[in-house]
């Protein structure tokens, strides 16, 4: 190389130098641009990091509220739930008349709880009338076999009785002028009694003999009224006034009313003899929801609760001669008829016998009943 290019390359390398120094700086403040648009990078990377990991926990803190919130609800909603399938075990351990959820609330579920609830009332109903029929089942086979019993041995010694009496009543009359004063009065006393049997065994034969009633349209006022009329003068003698109170436009029954008359006898008769030292006896005749009622009231001692439980049943008696089968023909003649005789007593006031019957239908509907039916068996 020649000495008179040094200048030049002097030069060159001095402009390099200049050049390199500014690339230098150039290149540093590149550097420090990168680092500052790093540290910016950075930083709201870690920004959003902070904002993520907040919204992360505010959501899953959400979601733990939601799902309390939902358990709430669903145990809430599914409370009552939980009573109907108890009360449902209840009810199927049976015990109807015990079982009863709340309704509370105007949802479904309240309508299911309603509805069930209604369904455990019609059960305890149907419960109820069965046991009635079971125990009524119990006691008209009770009186059958009784019955048949007592129709066995009434028949046995009825004759036998009817020969007795008037074979003392004839020796009586024998007896009566002889020398032993006492004899003829003894004879009485045996016809008396053996008079007494006959009756007795009577009302065994109409209490076994019970027939079908015999059901016609009948008015149920008139019955009464004949009725009394024919007791009247007995309990009079008795000291016992009588009253009746007989509803106006009382619809007929169906009725045997020869049983009926039996059956309010007997409960007149009771009265009589519930009230030896006189008192009063009542009689109406009523008409409410579709049944016909009497009602025999007397001002007699009255039947102490426990007493009450059983006076309809055969042979019940607390007096000296009674049969107690009175009573239980009443119920037997009430049942006969569709229908139900009752009592209700306080002591030292009195006793109340309802009796209570089906109306007769309708005039009307009967006969269209009637031709239906008749259309229906003639085609
Ligand atoms: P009996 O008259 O033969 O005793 P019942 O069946 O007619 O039989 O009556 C049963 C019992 O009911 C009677 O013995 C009596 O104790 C009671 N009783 C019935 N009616 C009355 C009444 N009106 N007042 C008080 N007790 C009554
Ligand atoms: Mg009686």
């Amino acid at each position: 190389m020649s000495l008179d290019h040094l200048p030049a390359a002097v030069d060159l390398i001095a402009r390099l130098r200049t050049a390199e120094r500014r690339v230098d700086h150039e290149i540093k403040t590149l550097l420090n641009v990168i680092q500052e648009q790093m540290n910016i990078g950075v930083e709201e990377a870690e920004r959003k990091e902070r904002d993520t990991r907040i919204a992360v926990i505010g959501l899953s803190l959400l979601a733990l509220a939601v799902g309390l919130l939902l358990t709430w609800l669903s145990n809430r909603a599914l409370r009552p739930i939980a009573g109907l399938t108890e009360a449902a075990q209840r009810l199927g351990r049976g015990a109807p008349d015990v079982v009863a959820v709340p309704e509370g609330g105007g949802d479904e579920l309240a309508l299911l709880a309603h509805e069930f609830n209604a369904m455990a009332q019609r059960l305890a109903a149907r419960e109820r009338e069965l046991r009635a029929q079971g125990e009524a089942l119990v006691r008209s086979e009770r009186l059958a076999a009784i019955g048949r019993i007592a129709a066995q041995i009434t028949h046995e010694i009825r004759n036998p009785l009817s020969s007795i009496s008037l074979n003392a009543e004839e020796l009586g009359e024998r007896l009566r002028g002889s020398q032993e004063p006492g004899a003829a009065a003894l004879c009485d006393a045996i016809v008396r009694e053996v008079d007494r049997l006959a009756v007795v065994t009577e009302e065994y034969l109409r209490y076994a003999r019970l027939p079908k009633p015999q059901l016609v349209r009948a008015d149920l006022n008139e019955a009464v009224r004949d009725l009394l009329d024919f007791v009247r003068p007995e309990l009079t003698s008795a000291g016992i006034s009588l009253e009746q109170r007989l509803a106006q436009d009382l619809p007929e029954v169906l009725a045997d009313v020869g049983q009926i008359r039996q059956l309010l006898l007997n409960l007149i008769r009771n009265a009589r003899e519930a009230m030896a030292g006189g008192g009063a006896v009542l009689v109406g005749t009523r008409f409410a929801e579709g049944d016909v009622f009497v009602e025999v009231r007397d001002s007699g001692p009255g039947i102490p609760p426990e007493r009450l439980a059983r006076i309809f049943d055969p042979f019940f008696t607390t007096k000296e001669r009674g049969t107690g089968l009175g009573l239980a023909l009443a119920q037997e003649i009430a049942q006969e008829h569709s229908g139900q005789l009752t009592a209700s007593s306080i002591v030292g006031q009195g006793t109340i016998f309802t009796l209570r019957l089906p109306r007769a239908p309708e005039e009307r509907a009967a006969l269209v009943t009637a031709a239906a039916a008749e259309i229906a068996r003639t085609g």
